[in-house]
C-alpha cells in the first residue's frame, strides 16, 4: 500500500498543544472528562492530555460504524459509558476524525441522556465534505480534503494505527 503523509509528527504536536491551551482556557476553575472514543481516538487523546494543563481526567467509550472504507451507515456500542461517569460533568467527546457526523451526533445524544453538566467535541481531522448529518465540532485539529486516512491512531482494517504520522492511501 502507497501511505504519503499528510500531517506530521511536528505538525500534530503543535496543533494539539495549541488545542490544549484553548480548551483549558475555556473550561478555566472547571473539571474536565476526555471522553475518547476508541479506538481510533486514543493516540489523539493522549498526546491532547499530556498538553493540557487544567484539572482532568479520562473515560473510553467504544462505537464501531466501519469496515475497510466503507461506512455501514449503522452505529453500534460497543464499550458503553455509566451514568456516575457523566452526570453533572464537562464531558469532552474526543474522536480522530469526523466524516459522515453520524457517530458523532450519536454520542451526543447518548451522553446527554445521562444529563451531564455540559458536553462538547473536540476532533482531530474534520472532513467537512462528506457530511450526511449536520453537526459542527466544538474544537478541530485540521480541517482536511475527502481523503481515506491512516495512522496516528487510524486504522485500515485495524492495521497502520501505529504510524507516527496522519497518512493518506495513494490510490
Ligand atoms: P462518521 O460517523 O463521521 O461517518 O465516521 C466517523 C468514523 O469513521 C471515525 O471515527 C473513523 O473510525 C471512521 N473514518 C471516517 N473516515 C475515515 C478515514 O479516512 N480513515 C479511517 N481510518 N477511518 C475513517
Amino acid at each position: 500500500m502507497n501511505i504519503e503523509v499528510l500531517i506530521n509528527e511536528k505538525e500534530l504536536d503543535k496543533r494539539i498543544e495549541e488545542l490544549a491551551l484553548q480548551i483549558a482556557k475555556d473550561y478555566e476553575g472547571e473539571e474536565v472528562i476526555f471522553c475518547s472514543v476508541l479506538k481510533g481516538a486514543i493516540f489523539f487523546t493522549v498526546d491532547l492530555m499530556k498538553h493540557y494543563k487544567g484539572d482532568c481526567e479520562i473515560n473510553f467509550v467504544r462505537v464501531s460504524s466501519y469496515q475497510g472504507e466503507n461506512s455501514t451507515g449503522t452505529i453500534t456500542l460497543k464499550i458503553p459509558l455509566k451514568k456516575e461517569d457523566i452526570e453533572n460533568k464537562n464531558i469532552i467527546l474526543v474522536e480522530d476524525i469526523v466524516d459522515t457526523g453520524r457517530t458523532f451526533k450519536y454520542l451526543v445524544e447518548y451522553v446527554k441522556e445521562f444529563n451531564p453538566k455540559s458536553v462538547k467535541t473536540c476532533v482531530l481531522l474534520d472532513k467537512k465534505a462528506r457530511r450526511v448529518v449536520e453537526f459542527e465540532p466544538d474544537y478541530t485539529a485540521f480541517p482536511i480534503d475527502d481523503l481515506f486516512v491512516v495512522g496516528y491512531g487510524l486504522d485500515y482494517d485495524e492495521k497502520l494505527r501505529n504510524l507516527p504520522f496522519v497518512g493518506y492511501v495513494k490510490k
